[in-house]
């Protein structure tokens, strides 16, 4: 440093820096070779980590090299990492921030625009990507995600066994996915994947046979109870019409308590249940079929789990419940893909708690039209502190 000035009103502090005479050893930015001739020497100013309560401005001396293969090019500096007028501490003390509050508040902290912020997080991010290394891909989830009325839905590509989100694309297609496979991932790395999570939709899985053909295909349960969900969802709908006066009241609002399962409800709730259940059989029954699909996840093997489903589905004789009829041959016609569960345990609750975090940090961030900043803000969050929460939505 051969020169400071500090504003005691404004609170500044600004320093000069250049390097010392003895450290001469100057690296080319473009390449990364050593360079000896030296074209111009350029100020850059740069603002860096505050000190004491004095906002903190560097005006460093850079050299412009002359490099034999890229001309004359900016120097390397590892603490000036970029073009932009902030220093790497600097930049690594705002991502760091906005790990944990979103950035509009780190805007208002480090007094920067919120584009900005967003500007330095995003450069953050990718300097923590570059340098980590990737984990195999073995056990793959896919899923959609809808982002708003204008991108509507984008496919998200996740490894479970990590639980994290690895590619967006746009568009939820069987090209989709196909453009995944074949962009991400060598031929090497497609053979290693050993089972892929999807939901019953043919555009996935169809993509999944062609490119990863050894792969076992398990169909996600979250979406078969989803199908479920619905069926019930149906049955109550029309059973509410059916009904009038005061049954029709007693239908009427149940729809959350019929869409929750039992063992998450409190006893006033259940209560709640029983009596819907006691004026209305066939709503009863709804519950109870998609309360026992369950069960299917949670036989000791596929034999019994091949058992199981077809108990189930006689149960549905002489109930006239179109909905669960039309649910039963859904889960008839993908059998394999539904037993495929015991060759290959994924685990379901990562995918839709993968799905979850990109849901909070879309509604916490508002701004995510850059689907690599949102990626990437999924990935470090997975790889710092989401495992909890997939562990917990997954028990
Ligand atoms: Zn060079």
């Amino acid at each position: 440093m051969y020169r400071h000035e500090v504003d005691e009103k404004s609170k500044t502090l600004r320093l000069w820096v250049r390097r010392k005479r003895g450290n001469q050893r100057i690296v080319c930015s473009g390449c990364g070779q050593r360079c000896h001739e030296i074209h111009e020497v350029v100020q850059r100013e740069v603002r860096d980590l505050p000190c004491l309560e004095y906002r903190t401005t560097v005006f460093v001396e850079l050299y412009r090299v002359k490099c034999p293969d890229c001309g004359p090019k900016i120097e390397k500096v590892d603490q000036v990492p970029g073009k932009a007028p902030f220093s790497k501490r600097f930049e690594e003390a705002v991502g760091l921030a906005c790990e944990s509050a979103a950035a509009r508040r780190v805007a208002w902290q480090f007094r920067l625009a919120e584009s900005t912020v967003r500007a330095i997080d995003l450069r953050y991010l990718e300097r923590w990507n570059r340098e980590r290394r990737k984990p195999a891909l073995k056990q793959m989830g896919v899923d959609e995600l809808f982002l708003g009325k204008r991108v509507t839905f984008v496919t998200v590509v996740s490894n479970l066994e990590h639980g994290e989100p690895v590619w967006f694309g746009q568009d939820r297609k069987q090209e989709t996915l196909d453009e995944f496979f074949r962009t991400q991932l060598s031929r090497g790395q497609r053979s290693r994947i050993e089972s892929v999570c999807v939901d019953m939709w043919t555009a996935f899985s169809n993509s999944v046979r062609e490119w990863a053909p050894q792969s076992v295909i398990v169909y996600d349960k979250f979406h078969v109870m989803q199908h479920a969900n619905k069926a019930v969802d149906e049955v109550r709908r029309a059973e509410f019409f059916r009904r009038g006066g005061w049954r029709r009241a007693v239908v009427k609002g149940k729809r959350w308590l019929l869409l929750s399962r039992w063992v998450n409800l409190s006893e006033n709730k259940q209560q709640q249940l029983n009596k819907l259940f006691a004026i209305n059989r066939r709503i009863m029954k709804a519950y109870l079929l998609k309360e026992s699909l369950d069960g299917l996840w949670m036989q000791p093997n596929e034999e019994k789990a091949r058992e199981y489903l077809w108990n189930w589905i006689g149960q549905l004789r002489w109930q006239r419940l179109p909905a669960f009829q039309k649910l039963a041959h859904l889960l008839v016609d993908h059998i394999e893909g539904l037993l495929n569960y015991y060759k290959a345990k994924v685990r379901f609750g990562v995918v839709e708690a993968i799905n979850g975090n990109l849901r909070l940090l879309l509604s916490r961030g508002r701004g995510y039209k850059n689907l690599r900043y949102l990626l990437l803000k999924a990935q470090r969050m997975a790889a710092t502190k989401t495992e909890f929460v997939a562990m917990r939505k997954a028990a």
